[in-house]
């Protein structure tokens, strides 16, 4: 017995896992600097840290090549070959010898004086550079005091249970995903990225836990259906637990027997189940669970855990690449939706006191129409390549939708000037504002389709934070006022001739499937994980 501890805590997603704890460190090396004794000695830990450095970014180039491309990718081999700069090395050997100090210094130091000076350089691609040089320091100064791997690699050599405070959705973008087993974090909520997430990759999470340092390395159990988190299990429980994972597993193998089966209910009602994906890679989780279609692509992912926006080329690339896995099967793009608690600090946004209600999606898009100009341009090109559709989020009037289908049109006649190829765009909004539900009868006259986002939608309308986990005992996910605006947002839909579907967490929830269907829902986007399972819901109605 002695040695094991319970936890308990929120269950964000359910199954169980079990295996070593990870703790996700926030970069809280130590750069101080200390004295050493042998120069050279030191030198040569430098060089052993470098020369790390250099394969991790060439895995994660690989990596990256495949998900966003090679001129995306880019950026990685040439911060390898940025990490051999004769200043920057030079700058790291002179600190250590003539200070006898420490590498963690050496490398900090120089990784900001060497920024500095690109910063202040008169080309504007050199001035960028400041940044990755920044970039590498950290990493190998990370390497330094770990004597191991980079904060990509949770779990080297290996699955483990992710342990950490919070999770950024810029953090999630770094991740290693492969390695991990499962999530536990101290913050977060059933609405949160970290969530939304968990179910995407179809692992467990618990919320509500305080993180301890002492659990590194330890074996542990996450129950993701009782919520608890068990560290060092005795043999009696870990018998248990296992037991469990076997008949959870068996569960879903049999939901496996409904891949290539059609989501009709049996009086003949067919339902577009599509998957809601956030990179080029989770579109083929969506394929493997036999997603319909792809109901909403955060396009934002791409834009977070870097330094600078992503070219056009770069996006096409990326939806290109969607478009095609899914081989002609519907893809929806939503348009940028930037800010809140997704933040890129290029983008350069004021802190707000109230993010989730400030200057966010639809809102930067249309402040900055550069911007967007690019992103449509990169969906409209990739538009060529399979079957697109175009969503924009947090919309809340006529007025925007109008100003937002200029600036497509603008976008179309350049491409057509250009004799640049596109496809037939279908052109939608989310419905995720209380604004955007009364108006919905106005708004369907505008657009081909709304998309349901009840995540935000219910968050607006109950006046309760999605990221707070301590409001979740006023949280009513099924709260009529919800529901009653989902109705109404179909029955308006409809009546001008738009499909209504719902991409918000809620689509996912088998115990609402029947009163959406009923509604007259006509498509749900759900986390792939989900798919299967609602298929076999639809298929009992
Ligand atoms: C929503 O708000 O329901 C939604 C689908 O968008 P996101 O979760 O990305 O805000
Ligand atoms: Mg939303």
């Amino acid at each position: 017995m002695e040695g094991m501890k319970r936890y308990n805590g929120k269950a964000i997603y359910k199954g169980i896992a079990i295996g070593t704890i990870k703790l996700m460190e926030k970069s809280k090396n130590d750069t101080s600097l200390r004295k050493i004794e042998d120069a050279e000695a030191e030198i040569a830990r430098y060089n052993e840290a470098r020369d790390e450095a250099v394969r991790q970014l060439q895995d994660i180039y690989k990596k990256a090549v495949e998900e966003v491309g090679a001129e995306a990718a880019a950026i990685f081999d040439m911060q390898s070959m940025l990490i051999g700069d004769d200043d920057f090395t030079d700058s790291v050997y002179s600190t250590i010898r003539d200070n006898m100090a420490n590498a963690e210094y050496a490398v900090h130091e120089s990784g900001e004086t060497i920024s500095k000076i690109f910063s202040q350089m008169e080309d504007e691609y050199m001035r960028a550079r400041s940044a990755d040089i920044k970039d590498i320091a950290d990493r190998i100064v990370t390497i330094l005091c770990s004597n191991g791997s980079g904060k990509e690699s949770a779990g080297a050599g290996g699955k483990s249970i992710l342990c950490a405070d919070d999770l950024t959705p810029a953090e999630t973008v770094a991740l290693d995903k492969s390695a991990v087993l499962a999530f536990v974090t101290k913050y977060g909520s059933s609405q949160s990225h970290t969530a939304i997430l968990a179910r995407t990759m179809n692992i467990p999470a618990l919320a509500g836990i305080a993180v301890d340092a002492e659990w590194n390395g330890k074996l542990a159990v996450v129950d993701g259906f009782a919520g608890e988190l068990i560290i060092e299990p005795d043999a009696e429980t870990l018998a248990e637990k296992e037991k469990l994972m076997k008949a959870s597993l068996e569960k879903l193998a049999i939901l496996q027997q409904l891949k290539g089966k059609e989501s009709v209910t049996r009086d003949g009602r067919k339902i577009n189940v599509y998957a809601n994906i956030g990179s080029v890679a989770d579109a083929d989780a969506a394929i493997d669970n036999d997603a319909e279609g792809i109901g909403l692509f955060r396009s934002e992912f791409l834009y977070l855990g870097r330094h600078t926006y992503p070219t056009e080329e770069e996006q096409f690339v990326a939806y290109k690449n969607v478009a095609r896995k899914m081989k002609g099967k519907k893809v929806i793009i939503r348009t940028l939706d930037i800010g809140a608690d997704k933040q890129a600090d290029y983008f350069n946004l004021e802190k707000e006191d109230n993010p989730a209600m400030g200057f966010r999606a639809i809102r930067i898009c249309l402040d900055r129409p550069d911007l967007f100009r690019t992103q449509l341009r990169a969906i409209y090109r990739a538009s060529a390549f399979g079957t697109i559709a175009i969503m924009y989020p947090m919309i809340i009037s006529v007025d925007e939708v109008r100003r937002i289908k200029k600036i497509s049109a603008d976008v179309c006649y350049s491409l057509n000037k250009e004799n640049i190829p596109y496809g037939n765009v279908e052109q939608g909004i989310m419905i995720e504002t209380p604004a955007a539900v009364m108006m919905s009868e106005e708004l369907a006259q505008e657009v081909d389709f709304f998309s349901i986002g009840t995540n935000d939608l219910t968050q607006y309308t109950l006046a309760i934070d999605r990221q707070n986990a301590k409001l979740e005992p006023f949280y009513d996910a099924h709260h009529p006022a919800v529901l009653r605006e989902i109705e109404m947002t179909v029955k308006n839909g409809h009546k001008h001739g738009c499909w209504v579907g719902i991409c918000g967490e809620l689509g996912g929830d088998i115990e609402l499937t029947e009163k959406f269907v009923e509604m007259g829902v006509d498509e749900l986007s759900v986390s792939p994980s989900r798919i299967l399972a609602i298929r076999d819901k639809i298929r009992s109605i």
